[in-house]
């Protein structure tokens, strides 16, 4: 490509309201421009990138037979509504209203849709499992859209969903998956770790994130150093003496009447933010009362609410920080312990106010989102605290230590969290309908683009990994004016292409500082320049990822780029 003829806008001005070196040098190096709050285009450079990252994707998923297909952004409300999560899901849903005054949303995600695709068609246990994927734009309405691409509010999402027959089926793609992830992720070139994780609004119980090494990153991991244990601690900062040791939960503060059928209902009545509401906190206290921990300015109410509402009708967006104030969870081994009459109806977090007695009013219901590897039972609050940097790790092997991270990846195991409520169903070999078993597993496309850039810079601009560059070789021609140099610049170009090298070739009658400066802020893994030597047959190349410059003879190039 010839820059003459490229959209490539740099900039040497550090733009002021972007605050991560990642988010500055895609900006000033011309990958991505900014049209309103979380919402980018992709520049020729940025696009490139996007296709690099997306082709690795494609064909890991390939490999374990996941097929590929494309859903509507579109989506409308009555999927969501059979699932609840319509009211469920909280101000990150963009909805909309068409002309008839039909409500949808813009797909945040495609559990729903792909689940009424599926139960319209796969009747019998002899066409599971079946595993599909997209690579398509997600919207979320972040309350803090920022970090550029790292949190957007139309981003870039590989997603993919299987259905089984079975739970062993699922064990088995849950595995291929984790494989599949640490391949790509490895690909990419990122320094990453899997963690175990939170289920967080999705739901489900086994589900592990991928996370790229950063400090930027908002995610603390906690890790052992023999590298047998790693999980996210899901905001060790947040402080646990909002519990405070040996005080119960507020018992009836407020009552709120039956009529209060949404979440923004249960908030007003209140007289709190909606998302004060956790979701993570939702007990049932018996039959008729579902009671809602929320958190004031510094401390956390129980109320119960006289509701007719099923706490999973009323499962609640959830503010990470907040969820996690009580999943103080990573770690020991046991069952969960809950007090008698509040039972968890939402969440593993819930492990952590636990005071006594083992039960649930529901059979086998307590332990659902209960996950061994991750969730500890304690019984008092003494014994509440948060994985500390320096612990012995949960599994016995070596030392915790704390990482921050960027979640790149993350892959759940549903169950029947969808099938169910949707009646998505098969015939299974005795003939009898039953939900299908489904996971689902995310990649942060356009996040990895800036994941990838925060951990390859320097003070000069981008280095990118050969695997994800734009392009392989960055030509540069010092004078254009001179004849035997755009001679030989000129004959590069097409030699290289001919051999299948993706050159950058700089034709620009620009000064030689302005091509080297932008040529470092790019950051193409070798540059080729073609200047005063020109006559002698001679370029000059400098590797982007050590700075070490050398000199090759045209003939050579070919096979010296090898
Ligand atoms: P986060 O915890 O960062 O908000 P999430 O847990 O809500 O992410 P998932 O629902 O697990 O995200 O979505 C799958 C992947 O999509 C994430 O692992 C992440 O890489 C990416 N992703 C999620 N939200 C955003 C966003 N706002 N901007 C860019 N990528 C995102
Ligand atoms: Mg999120
Ligand atoms: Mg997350
Ligand atoms: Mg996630």
């Amino acid at each position: 490509m010839k820059q003459s003829l490229t959209f490539m806008p740099t900039m040497r001005q550090v733009p002021s309201d972007a605050d991560i070196i990642s988010h500055q040098l895609l900006l000033r190096a011309g990958f991505i421009r900014q049209n309103t709050s979380g919402v980018y285009s992709f520049l020729p450079l940025g696009k490139k990138v996007l296709q690099k990252i997306e082709k690795i994707i494609r064909e890991e998923m390939e490999a374990i037979d996941a097929v590929e297909v494309f859903m509507p952004a579109l989506q409308q409300a009555e999927l969501w509504q059979e699932t609840g999560r319509w009211y469920s899901y909280g101000p990150e849903l963009f909805r909309l209203k068409d002309r008839h005054d039909r409500e949808f949303v813009l797909g945040a995600t495609h559990e729903e849709v792909i689940t009424s695709l599926v139960r319209d068609e796969v009747k019998s246990y002899k066409k599971l499992p079946l595993t599909m994927f997209q690579i398509q734009t997600k919207f979320r309405d972040e309350q803090r859209p920022r970090f550029g691409l790292l949190r957007g509010r139309e981003f870039i999402m590989k997603d993919a969903y299987s259905f089984h027959a079975t739970e062993e089926s699922l064990d088995e793609k849950y595995e291929d998956m984790k494989r599949a992830y640490m391949n790509i992720f490895t690909r990419l070139g990122l320094d990453f770790r899997a963690v175990i994780a939170d289920g967080g609004t999705i739901g489900g119980t086994d589900t592990h994130e991928f996370m790229a090494l950063s400090d930027i990153g908002e995610d603390t991991i906690a890790y052992s150093d023999s590298s047998s244990y790693a999980a996210n601690i899901e905001m060790a900062e947040v402080n646990i003496s909002y519990i405070k040791k040996d005080e119960p939960l507020k018992e009836v503060e407020k009552v709120a009447t039956p009529d209060q059928k949404t979440i923004d209902e249960v908030a007003t009545y209140l007289e709190i933010e909606t998302d004060q509401l956790i979701k993570t906190l939702i007990f049932r206290a018996d039959d008729e009362h579902v009671a809602v921990l929320c958190r004031g300015d510094h401390e956390i109410n129980a109320i119960k609410l006289k509701n007719t509402l099923g706490a999973t009708e009323i499962e609640l967006a959830a503010e990470r920080d907040v969820q996690s104030l009580l999943a103080c969870a990573v770690g020991s081994i046991g069952p969960v312990k809950l007090p008698v009459g509040l039972h968890v109806i939402a969440d593993h977090a819930v492990a952590a106010v636990v005071n006594g007695v083992c039960g649930a009013n529901e059979d086998g219901f307590h332990l659902k989102n209960v996950n061994p590897e991750r969730d500890f039972a304690v019984d008092s609050y003494e014994d509440l605290r948060f994985i500390r940097e320096g612990d012995v790790s949960p599994d016995g092997n070596g030392t915790i230590k704390f990482a921050k991270g960027i979640e790149v990846g993350h892959i759940f195991k549903l169950g029947t969290t969808y099938s169910e409520p949707m009646e998505g169903t098969f015939l299974d070999e005795n003939g009898k309908a039953k939900p299908y078993i489904m996971g689902c597993y995310g990649i942060g496309v356009s996040r990895i683009l800036a994941a990838v850039a925060e951990q390859f810079n320097d003070e000069n601009g981008l280095k990118w990994p050969k695997n994800l560059s734009p392009y392989d070789v960055h030509l540069i021609s010092v004078n254009v004016k001179d004849d035997i140099q755009k001679e030989l610049a000129d004959e590069l170009y097409s030699v290289l292409k001919s051999y299948r090298y993706e050159v950058l070739y700089d034709d620009r009658p620009e000064r030689a500082g302005v091509k080297f400066a932008d040529s470092d802020l790019i950051g193409l893994p070798i540059r080729l320049t073609v200047g005063k030597k020109a006559s002698e047959g001679i370029v000059e190349v400098k590797f982007r990822q050590t700075g070490e410059t050398t000199e090759w003879q045209k003939e050579e190039i070919t096979e010296k780029l090898q």
